[in-house]
Parts: C-alpha cells; structure tokens; sequence
C-alpha cells in the first residue's frame, strides 16, 4: 500500500489571476475619523458626529458634521454630503471612483500603491 500522492496543480487558477487585477476592496477604506482628522484639521465636539470647517464651500465657522463611525458626512450650509469616506474624497478632489479608492488605498491587487 503506497501513501496516496496529491500534486498541487501548478497552474493558476483563473480566480487567482482576476484576484491580482485592481479591484476595489472596502475594508481598506482608511478609518473616518483619521481620515477626517486628517483632512478638515481640528474636528470639533465629541461623540461620533463632529463638527470641522467645511471644505466645499467658503465656510467661517464649522458647518461639516462628520460621522467618525461610517464616514458619512453633510454640510448644513452647502449641503454637500456623502455617505462614506470615499464619496468625501471623489467630492473633494473631484476624482472619479477609481482615483479616489486608489488615492486612500481601497485598491487591492495594485502593487504599484
Ligand atoms: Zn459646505
């Protein structure tokens, strides 16, 4: 009785070469609240709504609430909002979709970031 033998095939797979393609990957959004810690400065206020100096208008006092839990955020003068991160920085930079998940590092399978 020999020992059965399995060989790994030595081909990829083709999900293995579509995992190596850029492809957006959520969980790699970068944490809101260090996002927008990083972008608006000083957030104001405690708890997860915050307020900052909004950036899409020429504000003098903070108007941007800012959800440091999911990244959503409304500008109660402009009206400016979005639902997550990605959507502040597509507005912000005006990047299209793929721009901007590149730009905070929600690209997988780029090994150029
Ligand atoms: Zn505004």
């Amino acid at each position: 009785m020999t020992p059965a033998r399995r060989s790994t095939p030595p081909a990829k797979s083709r999900a293995a070469l579509l995992a190596l393609r850029p492809h957006f990957d959520r969980n790699r959004l970068p944490d809101p609240e260090t996002y927008f810690t990083a972008e608006l400065a000083a957030l104001q206020g405690h708890g997860t709504w915050r307020d900052a100096v909004c950036p899409f208008h020429q504000d003098t006092r903070p108007s941007l609430r800012v959800n440091t839990q999911t990244g959503a955020f409304r500008c109660m003068v402009c009206g400016a909002h979005g639902g997550d991160v990605l959507a502040f920085q597509m507005q912000r930079y005006k990047q299209p979709f793929p721009a901007a998940a590149k730009a905070l590092g929600a690209m997988t399978g780029d090994r150029h970031v």
